[in-house]
């Protein structure tokens, strides 16, 4: 078998280890990515960026810089293979209680949150239905990432650069002596970008994950719709003036990517409560998947606590489009300098690894 020397060992092509090789690779350093080629929670996801969030519509600290970094790089790759990736479009944020009423007109106070808030809409402005009588607070800067179309094009530049191999790599099969080798392929280091499958992965599967499954759904409607994101405690994506996605379910029990009768319900039910007068529509696809959530609601990037050639980039839960990028970027940059990366599993080496 032939040998070859790489600086990075990428396993995993979802949105992390896309962003994170395509980083290292820009600063001129050689990778492999290895993928199974299993449908990924990158692929099945929605790629909502919301920079405001909960009851209390809030909006955390680092989102501003999470945002413009996002935004900066989804425009550089759309530029790189010349077609959009991020559609900016404006959420409706329909109000469920007069607390969030409350909250709503709080923000649309408060200077930090103007760039983020258009105005409040009577419940009439744009549908009148019981559950829309305390009307909606119109965002901005929110939009999707066609995150499948992404990944397409970055697989089709990884394999144009003798940079993927589709595989499943097998921790059996990684040998540490004489020196880190799998399959003939002799790394620097191994980045597990393996998303929920991190949960059967002895060597990371200590970190606290707190999986979560989502289901989401694609329809063909017929109608008329605001060209507009709705967020009803579940959301409806507008893709165009034929097909929407609907989403996403929250199962912290049943974690596996069986698509359930009971999800689909659910979501279709959300939907005719809110938009009762729209036709039947006809379901396209119908997918279900695991956000790679965390404990402490950050993502687990890092050192390995005993083998130091061995990292991992992964914990993006929910927010994997907007989070990404920032920390691709910065954890690139913490592996070149052979500095501390950001977001760093050491906080979990001495309560949860047991050696
Ligand atoms: C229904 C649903 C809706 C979502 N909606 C949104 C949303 O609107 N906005 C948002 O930001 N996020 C959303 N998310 C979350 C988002 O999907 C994640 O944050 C992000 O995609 C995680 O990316 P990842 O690369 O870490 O993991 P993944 O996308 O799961 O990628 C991991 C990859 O590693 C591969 N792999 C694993 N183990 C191995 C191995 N041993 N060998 C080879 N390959 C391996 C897998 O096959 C997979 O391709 C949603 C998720 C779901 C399930």
């Amino acid at each position: 078998m032939t040998q070859i020397s790489l600086d990075y060992l990428i396993i995993g092509q979802g949105l992390a280890g896309s962003l994170l090789a395509w980083e290292l690779m820009q600063r001129g350093y050689k990778v492999l990515v290895v993928d199974n080629g299993q449908e990924s929670a990158s692929q099945v996801a929605a790629g909502l960026i919301n920079p405001i969030t909960g009851m209390r519509l809030v909006k955390a600290a680092e989102v501003d810089q999470q945002l413009s970094m996002a935004k900066r790089y989804y425009q550089h790759l759309s530029t790189f293979f010349k077609q959009p990736f991020y559609i900016e479009k404006p959420m409706l944020r329909i109000f469920k209680s007069q607390a969030e009423v409350n909250y709503g007109l709080k923000r649309l106070q408060e200077p930090s949150y103007q760039a983020f808030i258009e105005r409040i809409n009577p419940s009439d402005a744009f549908f009148n239905t019981p559950v829309t009588q305390l009307g909606s607070l119109e965002q901005k800067q929110t939009g999707y990432l066609l995150t499948r179309n992404l990944l397409s094009c970055l697989k089709a530049f990884f394999i144009a650069q003798a940079s993927y191999r589709q595989g499943s790599v097998s921790l059996d099969e990684l040998q540490f002596q004489p020196e880190l080798h799998w399959q003939g392929v002799y790394p620097k280091q191994i980045i597990f970008c393996d998303g929920h499958q991190a949960q059967h992965n002895p060597l990371f599967s200590w970190l606290p994950f707190q999986l979560v499954k989502g289901e989401i759904l694609t329809l063909e409607y017929q109608g008329h719709l605001p060209d507009k994101i709705l967020n009803f405690g579940d959301w409806l994506i507008p893709l165009n003036e034929r097909h929407l996605r609907l989403g996403a379910t929250f199962d912290r029990e049943n974690v596996d990517t069986q698509p359930t009768e009971t999800a689909k319900g659910a979501l279709l039910n959300s939907l005719a409560q809110i938009l009762p007068d729209l036709p039947p529509t006809h379901l396209v696809s119908h997918q279900a998947n695991i956000r790679p959530c965390t404990l402490d609601k950050l993502p687990f990037i890092g050192h390995h606590p005993q083998y130091s050639q061995l990292s991992i980039f992964n914990g993006f839960g929910a927010k994997g489009s907007l989070q990404i990028p920032i920390y691709a970027q910065q954890f690139a940059a913490a592996l070149a300098s052979n500095s501390p990366s950001p977001s760093n599993i050491q906080r979990y080496y001495a309560t949860h690894f047991t050696g």
